[in-house]
């Protein structure tokens, strides 16, 4: 391992200082597991500075002592050169008393409260671990498991803090003398890497078959890629888990994937090999990239990105199939990039999981689990602590939105706009559940679990929370969960004993839409979703809310309607289709029988819970269009009538707004169905006016509430606004008429952002609970 000269000390180690001024400096934001302090050492050295770096749980403490010009560019240096993975921030800075001094050396850690304590999330592999892997002769040449102070696992390997290597996932992995050698030399890159390995004691890859055979090493990477090739399914371990991989260009293979894991439709991401100088040719082979998309793509997260799919792309159809994207991602650890390099096609890396479950981890639990999945798998030693699916965003008006949290992204941290009075743990919905953890003036938020309802998803639920609060020092006094009694994340909250605040679904939205953008005085909310229990006990989803966090009010929604068969319409929006047409008097609709007996249960209300959920109506629409009359997955009919949009037929009108006995504004939805069953009007111009239609009754909502008093912000959030034609036109609409338009950029607008919304609605509460 050779240093860049300029990391090299100039001079002889600095001797005493003639006229020597002396500063200390203490710095916070992302200096953990990110080679700040090795940074700071080798800054010293080359300016010839005196003096000592240290860990200060979390933060980082500088004293340093030269002449002043010369401290005066250290200063500088220590934010303006840090490595690309930290984020330091100047917390203090001051003059000390100077002392003589030789040499700088980086101190023991001293450990303090929680107030400042990060987690650093997993990182990509760094382009000098690249170089170095590709290069005949380096000594990891080849080696899948090869990372530095840049790069490799963190969140999903680190056990306890300080991080500190017997307190991660390698403790079992003792250095040998070369690696030893790094690992204690201030000036090599890979000082105090935590992760630090090579082929000679770190981790190794392990492959098995079907067949009983069982390679290591080279040989494993082989057999992986030999069955790729042969069109076989392989569990592949990852860093925060396992994918179901396969050749993605091999329609067979894609098809057997979705028999095999039950997922007939469910769009599929693709893993694509890093080509090109920007490392992106191959992702441009099947994709439209937008600078949006390429910066997303080659980003430090690393993320799936949803695409404009290419019409002839090389990838098999049945990837995503009746969409117009595509879910890409870049390799991000060692073994994808080798892998992907060797095989020069994309894979489907789809979450090694049984439906919705959070992503498998552990080797042996894999091998059963998926034994039904996958002929092979690629197996590696180095245990994942914890798991961390991939992160997903789309670019939604013209800018990226994150759709789920995961590795390289979580725990995402954040601060909070008060500090909360004690520590809170809000425990999300059901679906797409993440919890957050709340103390001070900080929250920090899991990352993806998985839909709630599995005994896997409750284990990894109860891990999460219990991993939180460990690695963070923070015990939590006070749970808060959603209104509805029935989700299991409820349930548990209820069962702990703690102080408990319940938040209705709708407001958690809007409230976590308020944290991230901080509007001043009030805002309203549209906060549009699947459904979500509302504060009159109706299935809400369909809502826009006044207010701010802790006084939401709701001023605007939809006329209301059924869902025959409550649960059972949402795998069948055939029900929700014809429980529209009834309501509107329209006798059924095209392409469907009318259901007497069903009619009958409508009538009476039997099981036909009452709803203004436009996830809903989506369906209904997606049902009236012909496009989807079962639902295989979660949003199907949106994504459909989403992806067959065409322009849309000019300025929609908008649909009738009334005003219902509480005073609460609602559209109807009646006009908008008879247009979409017109067989004389091409279906792109049916979708697309149909998102219009909704567009335009969002902007009326908005304008007749701004009527009665001052409105200046408006927020799009909840799992509908992930559409993007939707959310692009109704933005476009209420800038046009003014308005500042707020949409979710860190945090996800669906469910997953669910358990943040909860720590800031529960948070004003109890502000405005105090005298
Ligand atoms: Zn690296
Ligand atoms: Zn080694």
């Amino acid at each position: 391992m050779t240093n860049p000269p300029e990391l090299r000390p100039a001079a002889p180690a600095p001797g005493p200082l003639r006229s020597p001024a002396a500063r200390r400096w203490l710095v916070g934001g992302r200096v953990q597991g990110v080679g700040y302090r090795p940074f700071v050492y080798r800054l010293a050295h080359r300016l010839g500075v005196a003096g000592w770096v240290r860990n200060l749980t979390g933060r980082v403490e500088i004293v340093a002592q030269a002449p002043a010009h010369v401290l005066a560019s250290f200063a500088k240096a220590l934010c303006d050169e840090a490595p690309p993975l930290a984020g330091p921030v100047v917390l203090e800075g001051g003059p000390v008393t100077a002392r003589p001094a030789t040499g700088f050396s980086i101190r023991d850690s001293l450990a303090s409260g929680p107030a400042a304590v990060h987690v650093p999330p997993d990182y990509f592999t760094c382009d000098q671990c690249l170089g170095e892997m590709l290069a005949p002769g380096n000594r990891r040449y080849r080696y899948p498991f090869i990372n530095c102070t840049q790069c490799g696992p963190r969140y999903t390997l680190i056990d306890r803090l300080p991080y500190d290597r017997p307190h991660t996932a390698m403790a079992g992995f003792p250095l040998c003398p070369e690696c030893a050698r790094e690992y204690h030399d201030p000036l090599d890159r890979r000082f105090h890497a935590q992760p630090l390995a090579c082929p000679a004691c770190g981790p190794q890859a392990l492959f098995s078959d079907a067949a009983g055979r069982s390679l290591t090493g080279e040989a494993a990477l082989q057999g992986c890629l030999e069955a790729l090739r042969a069109g076989r399914i392989v569990a592949l371990k990852g860093t925060g888990g396992y994918h179901l991989i396969c050749d993605g260009t091999d329609e067979a293979a894609v098809a057997r994937l979705r028999r095999r894991k039950r997922r007939p439709h469910q769009p599929l991401a693709l893993m694509v090999p890093w080509t090109g100088p920007d490392g992106l040719a191959w992702a441009r082979r099947i994709a439209t990239l937008g600078p949006e998309e390429a910066g997303l793509l080659r980003g430090p997260m690393r993320p799936i990105v949803l695409c404009p799919a290419r019409p002839a792309a090389p990838a098999a159809p049945g990837v995503a199939p009746g969409l117009a994207e595509v879910g890409l991602m870049l390799p991000y650890s060692p073994l994808h990039h080798l892998l992907l390099h060797e095989l020069d096609a994309p894979v489907v890396a789809t979450s090694g999981n049984i439906s919705g479950e959070p992503v498998l981890t552990d080797n042996a639990e894999a091998a059963v689990r998926l034994a039904g999945v996958a002929d092979a798998f690629l197996h590696h030693d180095r245990p994942v602590r914890r798991p961390a699916d991939d992160p997903v965003y789309r670019v939604i008006a013209g800018r990226p939105r994150p759709l789920r949290l995961g590795r390289g992204v979580a725990p995402l941290e954040l601060e909070l706009p008060a500090p909360v009075s004690r520590p809170t743990l809000a425990v999300g919905a059901q679906m797409k559940s993440t919890v957050a953890l709340a103390w001070d003036d900080r929250v920090v938020i899991s990352p993806h679990i998985g839909d709630l309802g599995s005994v896997r998803a409750e284990t990894v639920f109860e891990q999460v929370i219990a991993d939180l609060q460990r690695l963070y020092g923070v015990k939590a006094a006070h749970l808060v969960c959603d209104a509805h009694t029935g989700y299991r994340s409820a349930r548990w909250a209820r069962s702990r004993g703690l102080p408990l605040t319940r938040v209705g679904h709708h407001a958690a939205h809007a409230s976590a839409l308020a944290g991230e953008h901080r509007p001043p005085g009030q805002a309203l909310m549209f906060t549009w979703d699947g459904t979500g229990l509302g504060d009159d006990g109706t299935l809400w989803g369909g809502e826009a809310l006044l207010g701010r966090p802790g006084q939401w009010r709701r001023v605007g929604s939809w006329r209301p309607f059924r869902l025959p068969g409550a649960e059972r319409a949402i795998r069948q929006p055939w029900r929700t289709a014809l429980a529209l047409c009834w309501e509107a008097g329209l006798d059924a609709f095209d392409g469907h029988c009318p259901d007497e007996r069903l009619r009958h249960l409508w009538r009476r209300g039997v099981n036909c819970p009452v709803t203004t959920a436009v996830g809903r109506l989506f369906d209904g629409a997606a049902a009236l269009c012909g496009l989807v009359h079962e639902s295989t997955h979660e949003g199907q009919g949106p994504m459909r009538l989403e992806a067959v949009c065409g322009p849309h037929g000019g300025a929609a009108p908008a649909p009738p707004l009334y005003r219902d006995e509480s005073g609460v504004w609602r559209s109807d939805w009646a006009p908008l169905l008879a247009p979409l069953m017109d067989r004389a009007v091409p279906l792109a111009r049916r979708a697309a006016d149909f998102h219009a239609g909704l567009a335009a009754a969002l902007v009326q909502q908005a304008l007749a509430v701004r009527r009665e008093q001052p409105l200046s912000h408006v927020g799009l959030t909840g799992g509908v606004f992930q559409n993007r034609v939707l959310t692009g036109l109704a933005a476009a609409q209420l800038e046009r008429h003014g308005f500042q338009v707020m949409l979710p950029r860190e945090v996800p607008g669906n469910d997953a952002g669910i358990s943040y919304g909860q720590v800031l609605e529960a948070a004003a509460r109890t502000c405005d609970e105090r005298p």
